[in-house]
C-alpha cells in the first residue's frame, strides 16, 4: 500500500524535475481535482487504448476497432477525457498553464509504457502555423518534448506539418471529421530521414473519435514509418458535446 500511495502522490507531484523549463516542481494539480481524475489502467483496448472490464487477452481490441481497424497500430490513453480532467487539459491548452506538460507527459510514460519501449521517436500533433499565431505554443508539443527526454526517445516536433487549419473538430460525427482531416498532414521532404524506417508514438492531450491521428498516422506510414502507435493525455468514452 505504501508504494501505491508514493505512485499516486509520483503522479501530481513529480519527484525530480522532468523538464529543463523554469518551474518544473511548480506543477501539479490538487489533491482534490487529481483524486476525480479516472485513470485508465490496463486491462484496455490494444487498438484505441478503452479500458476493458476484465482482460481479454494480451493484444485485444474492442469491437469498435474489430470492425474498423484504426491507421495507427495501437494506442494508449492515461485518463478519461470528463467533466473532471477537461478542467486541467483546456488550461494547458488555452490558458497558458504550461507547466502542467511536464505532469501530462509523467502520465504518458506510465500509461504508453510499453508503446514507448518499443519505439524510436515521438511526435506531437501539429498545430496549423495560422493557431500557433494565436496560441503561441501547440500543447502537443510542450507534452512530447519533456516525453522523449524522459524516455531516451528522438524528438520530432516538425516531422508533420498541418497543411491547412483545419474546420474545428467540435460537434461533427465520425466520417464528417475524418473527411475533415483527410489530406491534412505531410510529412515534409526535408524530415522524411528523421522519420523513414522509424517506429513513431504519436502525442497529444485529447482522442476522440481518432480522426485527427489517423491522418497524422497515415502522414507519418506514407513518409516511410515503420509503425505509428499513439499516446494521449486523455480520451472521450464516447463522443461527447464538450469543448475542444
Ligand atoms: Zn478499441
Amino acid at each position: 500500500m505504501k508504494s501505491a500511495a508514493r505512485a499516486a502522490l509520483d503522479l501530481i507531484f513529480p519527484p525530480q524535475a522532468l523538464d529543463d523549463g523554469p518551474r518544473p516542481l511548480a506543477a501539479g494539480l490538487s489533491a482534490e481535482v487529481w483524486s476525480r481524475i479516472t485513470f485508465l489502467d490496463d486491462p484496455v483496448c490494444d487498438g484505441c487504448g478503452t479500458p476493458f472490464e476484465y482482460s481479454q487477452g494480451e493484444g485485444a481490441r474492442c469491437a469498435a476497432c474489430m470492425a474498423r481497424p484504426r491507421a495507427f497500430g495501437r494506442a494508449r490513453a492515461a485518463c478519461l477525457y470528463d467533466e473532471n480532467s477537461s478542467g486541467p487539459i483546456l488550461q494547458l491548452k488555452h490558458a497558458d498553464r504550461t507547466d502542467l506538460a511536464p505532469l501530462f507527459a509523467h502520465w504518458l510514460s506510465r500509461a504508453a509504457r510499453d508503446l514507448l519501449a518499443q519505439a524510436d521517436a515521438v511526435a506531437p500533433v501539429p498545430l496549423h502555423r495560422t493557431r500557433i499565431l494565436g496560441r503561441r505554443y501547440n500543447q502537443s508539443a510542450e507534452i512530447a518534448r519533456p516525453l522523449a527526454r524522459m524516455c531516451g526517445l528522438d524528438y520530432l516536433p516538425d516531422a508533420l506539418i498541418r497543411r491547412r487549419a483545419t474546420e474545428t473538430q467540435a460537434g461533427k460525427s465520425g466520417s464528417a471529421r475524418r473527411r475533415n482531416v483527410a489530406a491534412a498532414f505531410e510529412v515534409p521532404a526535408a524530415r522524411l530521414g528523421q522519420v523513414a524506417g522509424k517506429r513513431v508514438v504519436l502525442i497529444d492531450d485529447v482522442m476522440t473519435t481518432g480522426a485527427t491521428l489517423e491522418g497524422c498516422a497515415r502522414a507519418l506510414l506514407k513518409a516511410g514509418a515503420a509503425c505509428v502507435d499513439v499516446a494521449v493525455v486523455s480520451r472521450v468514452k464516447e463522443t461527447a458535446n464538450r469543448p475542444i
